[in-house]
């Protein structure tokens, strides 16, 4: 696929700039670039899948439940439309700037190219703190935002879907917006959600399924019976929360659990089942009375058999993966570990599950959603989960065998295939005019 191209070099008039001040761009490129050296990519390509195809900034004006306006700035940014229509969630967090908007839209389209989705990748964001938000000032911030990036989303051109901050409600208020506007019910504008409304049996749940089928594998090449292994997770949000229950159907004893208020731990495990029902009564996590407080920090270096990072970007760094006492990190979140830490953890016994194979069921699952809608038919819970068992297994396998064969990290294995699929695809269809 090559040329002999020097990869290292910067590009010289950087296209980037406008991304690269964002730490967590940084660390998606410098992923890149690695792999382009690996698979010795050539340099016109590397060029074009350095930059997002296309990203766009907004101001969503609220009116706010106490008669004010309040502006928020709004992100959408869609890395490649190479393979398909772009695809990737929309964040809600205080601290979602252009740069980690990038950066998740370029994972995103690793990640498809790795499940071999006919999708390239997309993310979008606001920088708003959800949980001070009513449920009125949420919905007109999503509708205004719709609105606002109406010219550049469809079912055949950029498809959002829930990531933190944002759930089935935000994505039936999308569905709702965007329906106004066609003048008539387009389900397959976004995936995500509710079932009422074409949302797809199991798709909540998709996520934190596709972790724990990479846990259980990665624990059978081990040799470890998952009723002798324990988890902590960090996150306590759909993909955090369903990881956790999933464990603990298959028998593995989850031991500590965070959130952003904190941190619990009980060493015997935790009452995945008693902790949900004590939330979803609207409890805080750290006051849950069957288990013990303990730092979030200190969580995540405690002795366990899997560590689970389900929340958010560049967690484990340079000061705390000297420490980490796992044996497997699986990446649930996006972009949890930093480059510098990343390379502690290869020096070390560490099964490093990267974030783009193994948070890759909730996008499979989407595209199993958009299918239906545009079909307008039903699959049952049975066979999406089967279905989504077998995309996950046989990716994990190429994943391991190429990281095996080529004695290279799972990361930048993975890396290799996700890149790999795109840059032929553009290679075959060529540079436009
Ligand atoms: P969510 O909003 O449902 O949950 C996020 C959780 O993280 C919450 O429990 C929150 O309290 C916790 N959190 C926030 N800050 C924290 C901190 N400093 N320490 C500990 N916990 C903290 O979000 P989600 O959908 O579960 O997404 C979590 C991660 O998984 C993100 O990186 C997201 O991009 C990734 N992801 C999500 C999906 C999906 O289908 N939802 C798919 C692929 C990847």
């Amino acid at each position: 696929m090559a040329n002999n191209d020097d990869h290292s070099s910067k590009n010289q008039h950087s296209p980037n700039s406008v991304f690269e001040s964002s730490a967590t761009f940084r660390m998606a490129l410098s992923q890149l670039e690695s792999v382009a050296t690996l698979l010795k990519i050539d340099l016109g390509i590397l060029q074009r899948l350095s930059v997002p195809k296309r990203a766009m900034i907004v101001s969503v004006p609220v009116r706010m439940d106490d008669g004010s306006t309040q502006v928020f700035n709004g992100y959408r940014v869609q890395h490649s439309l190479t393979s398909g229509p772009s695809k990737g969630g929309l964040r809600y967090h205080h601290k979602v700037d252009l740069g980690e908007v990038a950066a998740l839209s370029m994972w995103m389209s690793w990640k498809c190219g790795i499940m071999n989705l006919p999708f390239g990748g997309a993310k979008g964001g606001i920088n708003c703190d959800p949980a001070s938000l009513s449920m009125g000032e949420k919905e007109r911030l999503t509708r205004r935002f719709t609105e606002e990036v109406l010219s550049i989303i469809g079912p055949r051109m950029d498809v959002m879907a829930p990531d933190m901050g944002t759930d089935e409600q935000t994505m039936a208020w999308i569905m709702d917006t965007y329906s106004m506007k066609v003048g008539y019910a387009c389900p397959e504008i976004v995936t995500g959600k509710p079932i009422e409304l074409g949302g797809c049996l199991g798709r909540r749940e998709a996520t934190g399924r596709g972790v724990t089928v990479c846990i259980l594998e990665a624990l059978k090449e081990l040799g470890i019976k998952p009723s002798n292994a324990t988890a902590v997770v960090q996150g306590f949000g759909n993909v955090g929360a369903i990881t956790c229950n999933e464990l603990a159907i298959n028998g593995i004893k989850v031991i500590a659990i965070s959130d952003r208020y904190g941190a619990i731990h009980d060493p015997k495990g935790i009452d995945i089942a008693a902790l949900q029902e004590f939330v979803s009564k609207g409890n805080m996590l750290k006051d849950f009375p069957k288990a013990s407080p303990i730092n979030p920090e200190e969580m995540l270096m405690l002795n366990c058999t899997v560590l689970v990072p389900a929340a958010l970007e560049r967690v484990i760094h340079l000061e705390n993966a000297p420490h980490l006492k796992c044996k497997i990190l699986a990446e649930a979140a996006n972009g949890p570990t930093t480059p510098e830490a990343d390379e502690i953890i290869n020096n070390s016994d560490i099964y490093v599950i990267p974030d783009i194979l193994c948070n890759a069921g909730g996008v499979t699952v989407s595209y199993f959603e958009w299918v239906q809608d545009i079909q307008q038919l039903l699959w049952s819970e049975e066979q999406v989960n089967s279905k989504l068992y077998e995309l996950m297994i046989n990716a994990f396998r190429r994943v391991r065998s190429l990281a095996l064969e080529k004695k290279i990290s799972m990361r930048l294995a993975a890396l290799s295939l996700g890149v790999e699929k795109i840059a032929r695809e553009k290679i075959k269809r060529g540079l436009f005019p």
